[in-house]
């Protein structure tokens, strides 16, 4: 095999240089940072810089930062805080295009008799606003929880409006910023937000390490009790991933809008590309604004899942909907949007990164159009 592309960034970005270096150079800094000597001291040192990166990325307070384990546990941990504390249940509004580990949450929430409410979103993903604000009104104290940028089509939500709507009638929000890290600005002083979620390994840094934002003053309740990260996630911090975690910060500050452009480009070019070979092809969210380096296509008729296998054959590595969904099920977003079953099954996402070339995104598209082409073919649907 001569190439290989890897468009899955969505799912997992590969790990930075730079990070990869600081890694490999800082596997002997091993103490505890709990610990009260020179190894637990130097850990500590390394974990509270990162935190010091971390609250310069997100312009909040150093105190507002909290290590976890990535985007499911701060999500969870966002709903525990929530949600576990106070005696009343408040009503749980989302959108109809959440990650699958909003909807855990949601989901063991209502079986202990919280009450929700799903926001819908017109056929190119954008949410709709009327209908939130009219749920946000009905059920003051309210917690929101939505996603910033989605994972499988790309799409931007609108959430400094989300989340002012929603403090207008007294609501706590999350947001899911997990896709959103790398490719958008991500403040919440500007946001508003109680809590947000990140993910070290959408953004170019390790798996098993991300950072839930917890603004000073708002409800905690930790998942996981302990006195590590000052009571609100106990356990033996992840030092060398909250580090590279740290480095990866400092990779994405130095990207500049000239790289997102870069990359938008390089989106739209490749879907030119497919176009133009194949005008048949559907894009989703295509009219909605959308974050630089997704691209959600439909090829009517066609098996996704055949497909995604036929082109890793040939060294493209692309995704049927979510990495974290692929369970046979049709993609619940691009459903929520108005696609039937069977083009939803007839969907891949291709997602870029800020390394991606031009010689990629060309080699990339010749052979899907060809791969495509070739499964019409032989008739193979799905
Ligand atoms: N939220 C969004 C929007 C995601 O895309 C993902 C992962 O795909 C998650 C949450 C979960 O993050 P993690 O894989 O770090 O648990």
């Amino acid at each position: 095999m001569n190439t290989e592309v890897y468009l899955d960034n969505n799912a997992s970005t590969s790990v930075a240089n730079d990070v990869k270096d600081y890694v490999c150079s800082n596997l002997s800094s091993f103490g505890n940072p709990s610990s009260h000597h020179h190894y637990g001291y130097i850990s500590r040192k390394t974990v509270e810089l990162s935190r010091k990166i971390s609250a310069d990325y997100l312009c909040c307070r150093e105190s507002e930062i909290v290590f976890t384990s990535g985007g499911t546990e701060s999500i969870g941990s966002s709903f525990s805080c929530a949600l576990e504390t106070r005696e009343e249940k408040r009503t749980i509004i989302i959108s109809s295009v959440e990650h699958a580990a909003v909807f855990s949450q949601q989901q063991q929430f209502i079986d202990r008799g919280h009450h929700d409410i799903v926001v819908p979103v017109d056929g190119d993903g954008r949410l709709d606003l009327n209908f939130f604000e009219k749920a946000c009104k009905e059920h003051p104290g309210a917690f929101v929880s939505m996603i910033y940028a989605n994972n499988e089509t790309g799409v931007i939500f609108p959430v400094k409006k989300i989340v002012q709507i929603a403090k207008e009638q007294g609501a706590l929000v999350h947001i899911d910023a997990v896709q959103a890290v790398g490719k958008l600005t991500v403040n919440v002083k500007e946001i508003d937000c109680d809590y947000l979620s990140l993910s070290a390994h959408k953004f170019y840094g390790l798996k098993g390490s991300g950072i839930l934002y917890i603004k000073d003053g708002a409800p905690v309740c930790p998942l996981i009790p302990g006195h590590q990260e000052k009571g609100r996630r106990g356990g033996t911090e992840n030092a060398i991933g909250i580090q590279a975690m740290g480095e990866a910060l400092k990779f994405i500050m130095n990207k500049t809008t000239v790289d997102m452009k870069r990359m938008k480009s390089l989106r739209d070019n490749f879907e030119s590309l497919v176009l133009e070979k194949l005008p048949e092809t559907k894009i989703n969210g295509m009219e909605s604004d959308r974050l630089c380096n997704t691209s959600s296509l439909t090829f009517i008729g066609l098996d996704a899942a055949q497909l995604v296998v036929m082109l890793s054959r040939q060294g493209i590595y692309v995704s049927a909907g979510a990495a974290c969904t692929n369970d046979g099920q049709p993609s619940h977003v691009l459903v929520a949007m108005g696609r039937t079953e069977k083009e939803a099954a007839s969907t891949i996402r291709m997602s870029l990164s800020v390394m991606t070339t031009l010689e990629e995104i060309t080699a990339a598209s010749n052979i899907l159009c060809q791969t495509v082409s070739q499964l019409e073919s032989f008739g193979i649907g799905a």
